[in-house]
């Protein structure tokens, strides 16, 4: 099946055809890691996700290499390891950079997994790739492109055609609307940096413009060209997909592009970028009090594939919108989907990963240059009709593990009828573990039922009041009608908080 992909460099949608179909090659920027990922950071993460799933599919999982990298030069890591030094931390500047890097990605790594992110096959960190960066910059100021003053290197932006196409923009009409920066050590306002100087309470490697850092940008360019460019089996540097954030397509991709043509390395096919992310109609910002990171929703009970399902609800060249609607609408369809796909679990021999392929239509919706939202809809649509092969395949492509999903969204039923207090019901199980849990619900909801009953007589219904509240402080969905007791599973339950009272 072919993939058509829109490429932001000619504005149109593009039959894929990658130059090694063994050896499909894609960068992302990544994060700066600073502090925890926004929910925003997370929309390219979840898109380029899926985009590798497909290509898996397509090519053979061993036949793509995905990079994202990890920006660990930055003044705001520098100054919480400085912060930390001086309230007494033990260990040099540079252990507690490192320190503070290590402890950022540690939290990135966790929240993306919870989302159900493959992590790439490599996410080198800038400070790795630094003699990379040297010899790079070296070769751009030997050839012109780039020039040293100050302690810092300039990339000449004016010597290079292309400036600007990317983005459609010309030299001119940039400076014009960018808040570019005047220094006396510029030839041209437009120049940007490639290397600066460090002063000695900030990290920095020798170089021949003295001790300094890397620019941001040229972190990039040196990285895909060493883990992806130099693979080109043409020897041109070229890879195939670079993709990133729209908020990246100038300066920082333009800036990328213009040093490693220049350093005539050539670069990548395809651009990709995702739209931004806002809350609730509104930019995310700290100031409107909508900020929250990926780690502030997981805390407060929101599972990783609701967010997972919010974010691929919406196409990624589309602004999208998290609201508590959809959060809520997420949340109700997966514990349909759970209730479809873990009828009679134990009697289905297919629920094994991979064993059934997804169906057509559905890897033609993401073919079809990412239309996740289409492939939701087909989601829906095999759910409806119950078809549990088609669903459990197409959630597995789209980056939902089936088995996850039964397991958090199944809500495990115990009933206790007037008629049957004292009878525990048989009901649906996994596992052993389940099983037991099962049979401690089923108390737990007859116990409740009697309660109930004792009540209604004595109209003193404080003991069905405080049995209510326990078990919904466990995540239990309490439901009293006048049939009897139902109890819930939410997928928050934590059996653990109902020791005690079974
Ligand atoms: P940063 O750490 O800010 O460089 O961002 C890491 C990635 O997240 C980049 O690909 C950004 O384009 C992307 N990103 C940042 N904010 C948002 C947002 N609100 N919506 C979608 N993507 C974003
Ligand atoms: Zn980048």
């Amino acid at each position: 099946m072919s993939i058509t992909l829109y490429n932001t460099a000619t504005r149109r949608k593009e039959p894929f055809a990658p130059l090694d179909p063994e050896n499909v090659r894609m960068y992302v920027c990544g994060p700066t890691v600073y502090d925890r990922a926004h929910l925003g950071n997370a929309r390219p993460v979840l898109v380029f996700d899926v985009l590798y799933r497909l290509l898996r599919h397509e090519y053979g999982a061993d036949a793509v290499t995905y990079v994202r990298n990890f920006t660990d030069v930055d003044d705001k890591i520098n100054a919480t390891a400085l912060a930390r030094k001086e309230a007494g931390a033990d260990g040099t500047l540079e252990e507690l950079v490192a320190q503070r890097s290590d402890e950022t990605i540690g939290w990135y790594h966790a929240d993306m997994d919870a989302l159900g992110a493959l992590r790439p096959n490599h996410e080198p960190r800038a400070t790795q790739f630094i003699p990379q960066m040297v010899a790079m910059i070296e070769d751009l100021i030997g050839k012109g492109f780039a020039y040293a003053r100050d302690g810092h290197v300039l990339f000449r932006v004016r010597a290079y055609d292309d400036y600007g196409k990317l983005s459609g923009r010309s030299v001119d009409d940039m400076i014009a609307g960018a808040r570019v920066e005047v220094a006396p050590y510029k030839e041209d306002p437009m120049d940007f940096v490639l290397w600066k100087p460090s002063t000695d309470d900030l990290p920095g490697w020798d170089s021949p413009w003295g001790r300094g850092r890397p620019g941001w940008h040229i972190e990039c360019s040196a990285m895909a060209y060493d883990l992806l460019g130099r693979f080109d089996p043409e020897g041109k540097g070229q890879f195939d997909i670079h993709g990133g954030g729209n908020d990246l397509q100038f300066p920082h991709h333009e800036n990328e592009i213009a040093q490693s043509k220049c350093a005539g390395h050539g670069f990548a096919n395809l651009w990709m970028h995702n739209e931004m992310l806002q809350v609730e109609g509104k930019k995310m910002s700290k100031s409107l009090g909508n900020f929250f990171t990926v780690r502030d929703l997981l805390d407060q009970g929101v599972p990783g594939e609701v967010i997972r399902f919010v974010m691929l609800s919406t196409h990624y060249r589309k602004p999208m919108d998290w609201t508590e609607k959809k959060r809520a609408e997420a949340e109700a369809t997966l514990r349909k989907i759970a209730e479809v796909l873990g009828r009679d679990l134990l009697q289905k021999s297919w629920t094994v990963s991979g064993t059934f392929k997804p169906p057509k239509e559905f890897v033609e919706a993401l073919s079809d240059d990412l239309n996740t939202s289409l492939a939701l809809t087909l989601v829906r649509k095999y759910l409806k009709s119950e078809d549990e092969l088609k669903l459990h395949s197409s959630l597995e492509l789209l980056g939902f593990c089936p088995h996850a999903i039964t397991n958090k969204f199944f809500a495990f039923e115990a009933h206790a009828r007037v008629s049957d207090v004292g009878y525990g019901q048989g009901v649906r199980s996994f596992g052993d573990d389940a099983a037991v849990e099962s049979k401690g619900l089923d108390s737990l909801a007859a116990r409740l039922q009697t309660l109930r009953e004792l009540a209604i007589e004595s109209k003193d219904f404080s003991e069905v009041d405080a049995l209510k509240a326990a078990l919904q402080d466990s995540g239990l969905e309490v439901r009293m009608d006048k049939n009897g007791v139902q109890l819930l599973r939410g997928p928050n339950f934590d059996a653990t908080k109902l020791e005690g009272l079974s």
